[in-house]
Order: structure tokens, then sequence, then C-alpha cells
């Protein structure tokens, strides 16, 4: 039996953020973790075939996020901007800065004077209901589903409002040396101050009553604790009872649990695809008079795997593609060698060029199918209509001794990121904290 004050289950940046925290102010903190890894979503590869520090989950400090960027500061870590020219191919041709939504100015202000909430397909089906709008209503759900991963029949349209009202596309960082080693920053930080991180520690069940709790981890070692920071996945909360990460409670919790699944969570699946050269800056499109793709950052397709981005400003031989919401649940099963397929042919489409040929330049992969992931189940959280009462649940601990945190239990207006987890997780510590 192992005692601690404050437990926290799973390593992520919600997890660390409270360690962290709570550490810091003198509780002795246990961190179980039920992979071989700290990070969660965040995975920067450490493989010499790949540009370095290539990242399998989380990328980009989407904006002047505050919480992440003063960490950042905090630990001596350089970020950088991220970002160059948006392209899209469409029908045989490139197009720059194509990637604005035909439509789109009215979509807001429609948005804007929604009272009430509704589904992101009942407003659509509400408001753009005429056979002129049909484009419009494919864009916007394209949208919605590749880039916040969402289902539009469940998705909020007020978040949808806040969050794109909010987006500041021109203010994007990358991290020197990967995400990881904001993760590692707060891992160490958290060991300074006496806590102890248990890799390979997958909680399996949990007996507690107020300020006692007792987990089990799948090696049947028991850990013992006043109480407990429950920092693992949406997925993992919304997976059947035989899932690998699902814990079981005693007494139940079962408005909790309840409240959980009210929640949205995405699928998603990231290609990483290292070549020997950046022929996409060299290989002229079709027609050259299309332009010239050395700066480009995205670029935007009708592909099976659509959305592609370079290392820009950085001119690196990697290429990372992107397929979020329905289309990448489908495929949850899907082999990773299959996917690479699809990827290439995707890009073969794009830039005519043989398969065969791309697959002679390619000199490292990785398929990162997340919803596969037996401890994560997706990408990450979405608002429903449902969220703002099921949230209102969550945050009030159970007893003072279960208490809930990840990024799916932030309110701002970065929702599904890693600021999202980091803040949930600082603030679920000051909410013990009595702060
Ligand atoms: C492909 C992808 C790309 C992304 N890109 C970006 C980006 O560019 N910028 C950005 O800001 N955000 C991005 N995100 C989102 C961001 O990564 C997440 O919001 C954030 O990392 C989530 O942190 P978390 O601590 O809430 O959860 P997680 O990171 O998922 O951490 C939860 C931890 O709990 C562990 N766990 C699960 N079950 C158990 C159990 N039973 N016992 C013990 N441990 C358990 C898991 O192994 C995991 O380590 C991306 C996410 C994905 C998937």
């Amino acid at each position: 039996m192992k005692n601690a004050d404050v437990l926290i289950i799973g390593a992520g940046a919600a997890g660390l953020m409270a360690a962290y925290t709570l550490a810091k102010a003198g509780k002795k903190v246990t961190v179980l973790e039920a992979c071989n890894r700290t990070g969660g979503r965040i995975r920067t590869i450490d493989d010499t075939m790949f540009f370095k520090h290539a990242e399998l989950g989380a990328e980009f400090v989407h904006g002047n996020l505050p919480v992440t960027l003063q960490l950042l500061h905090e630990a001596g870590i350089a970020y950088h901007p991220a970002g160059g020219e948006m392209w899209q191919y469409e029908n045989g041709t490139f197009a720059k800065d194509a990637g604005m939504i035909e439509g789109w100015d009215l979509l807001m202000q429609k948005l804007d004077e929604l009272q009430s909430d509704m589904t992101l397909r009942a407003f659509l089906d509400e408001y753009f209901a005429e056979e002129k709008f049909d484009s419009l209503k494919e864009s916007v759900i394209r949208y919605a589903n590749g880039y916040d991963t969402s289902d539009p029949a469940r998705v909020s349209a007020l978040a949808l409002r806040r969050e794109w009202q909010n987006e500041d596309e021109d203010t994007q960082y990358r991290i020197e040396g990967g995400y990881c080693t904001l993760v590692s920053y707060l891992a160490e930080v958290c060991k300074q101050h006496a806590g102890t991180i248990y890799l390979n520690a997958p909680v399996n069940h949990i007996t507690w009553q107020p300020y006692v709790i007792k987990a089990t981890t799948a090696d049947g070692e028991v850990y013992e604790a006043k109480q407990a920071i429950l920092a693992i996945p949406l997925g993992v909360w919304q997976a059947p009872e035989t899932a690998k990460g699902h814990i079981s409670f005693s007494p139940a919790i079962n408005e909790q649990t309840t409240a959980l699944k009210k929640l949205g969570f995405g699928a998603i699946i990231k290609v990483l695809l290292q070549f020997d050269e950046i022929f996409w800056e060299h290989v002229p499109a079709q027609h050259p008079e299309d332009g010239d793709l050395t700066n480009m950052a995205f670029l935007f397709t009708d592909e099976a795997i659509p959305t592609w981005w370079t290392q820009a400003p950085g001119h690196e031989p990697l290429l990372t593609g992107w397929l979020g919401g329905a289309a990448a649940a489908q495929k949850v099963n899907t082999p990773a060698e299959d996917i690479l397929q699809q990827s290439l042919q995707s890009l073969s489409n794009v830039f005519n060029i043989p398969t065969e040929a791309l697959k002679e330049k390619l000199v490292a992969w990785y398929v990162a199918n997340w919803t596969a992931d037996p401890y994560i189940y997706g990408s990450y959280a979405y608002d429903t209509v449902y969220t703002a009462a099921a949230l209102t649940i969550l945050k009030q601990p159970v007893a003072d001794t279960l208490y809930f945190a990840g990024e799916f239990m932030y309110q701002g207006t970065a929702m599904g990121t890693v600021e999202a987890a980091l803040t949930s997780g600082r603030d679920t510590a000051h909410r013990l904290l009595k702060l």
C-alpha cells in the first residue's frame, strides 16, 4: 500500500499541471499513468529517421494562450511563430488563400443572432434551408468535422460561434524541442517537490469514502490517498466497461458518469510522412502558373486524407496529414499500412506523382490513429448542447474527495487544446486547495 495526500490518475497535461500545482503547494502527490510515458496526447517523436521533434499529437500553440505561454517563459523554453501560406487544391488546380468559405460572413451573422443553443445540424437546417446554401452547409460541416472533429448532429452552435469568433489564425507557435519539453518540465517540478510518478500503472478500480481513496492498478498494486484528481481522457470515460482504461468505482458515481457521457469527443488520425526531399517546393504543380508552393504551410484538398501541412516557416521534408471527425472514426480499425497507402494516394492525386515514386522518396512514416489508442479513444472534446449542464455537475467534487480534470472540463475559447488541459489541471488543483 502506497500513501499520498492526493492521487492523480493520468499524466497528460491536465494531470501533470495539477500535480505540479499541488506539489508546489506542499501536498504529497502520487501520479498514476497507464502508459510507459508521460504526456498523453502530447507525444513528440524521438526517432532519428524523422524530422527532429515531430509531433504525433499536439503540435501548435493556437494563439497567445496565457497558461501555456506563462509556463514556457517560466521553464525557459523557446517557441517560434509557425505558419505560412494557406493553399487549396480543388478541381485540379491550386489556389492560394482560398481557404475562406463562401458565405462565411452570413453564417457568422446568423450565429450572432442565435438566442438559444441548438446543434450545428439543426441550426443549418433552420437558417440555411434553401438549396442555394447547400455548398455553404457542406463546407461548414466539413470544417466542424475536420478541425473540431465534431459530430454536426451533436456539436453546439453557440460553442462553435464562441470558438470561430475568437479564432486567430495569424498567431500560432511551435515549441522548440517539441511539446514534450513542457511535459518534462511539469514532471520535473513535481518530482523536485517530492511528487512520485508511476508509469505502466493503469487504474482499474477505485474504492472510496470521504477522504479515503484506494486505487487499484492492473497489476493489483493499491495506492491510497485522501483525495484524487481523475485526469483521464473523455474517450476513456465514454468507452465501454470492457475497455482497457475503464475505471469502476465503489460506491458508483452514477451522476458523474452519466454527465461525462453527455459531452462530445471526436476522432482523429494524424499521419507523418518524412521524405528524402521537399518535393512540393520544386516539383511544379500541374499548372506552374497556379503558383509556387515554397512557402506553403497548409494545403486543403478533397482527398481521402484531406488536410496537409508543412513545417513552415521552416523548410523540412516532412508532410503531416490530418483526417478528423466521422471519416476518422470509420477508420478506427484500418491497418496503418492502408492509411499510409491512402495518404500517398491523396498526395499522388494532388501533386501528380505516382504513389510508387512517392514511396521511394519516403524515409519514415507514422500513422497516429488516436481513436484506436486504448487509453485515449479519440481526439479532443467538443461542446454539445448538454455540455454546460454536465460540467456544472462535474465541477462539483464528489464529497470533496474525487475531482475531475482534463481538456474536456475547460470552458474558455481555446477548447480542445493543451491550454484547455493545463487550465483545467491548474483550476482543479486550486479548487482542491480551496484557493
Ligand atoms: C492528433 C492530435 C493533435 C492535437 N493537436 C493539438 C495542437 O496542435 N495544439 C493543442 O493545443 N492541442 C492539440 N491537441 C489536443 C491536446 O493534445 C489535448 O487537448 C491535451 O493534450 C489533453 O490533455 P489531457 O491531460 O486532458 O488528456 P491526455 O493527454 O489524454 O492525458 C490523459 C492521460 O490519462 C492516461 N490514462 C487513461 N486511462 C487511464 C487509467 N485507467 N489509469 C491511468 N492513466 C490513464 C492516458 O494514458 C493519458 O496519458 C491535439 C490532440 C490530438 C489527439
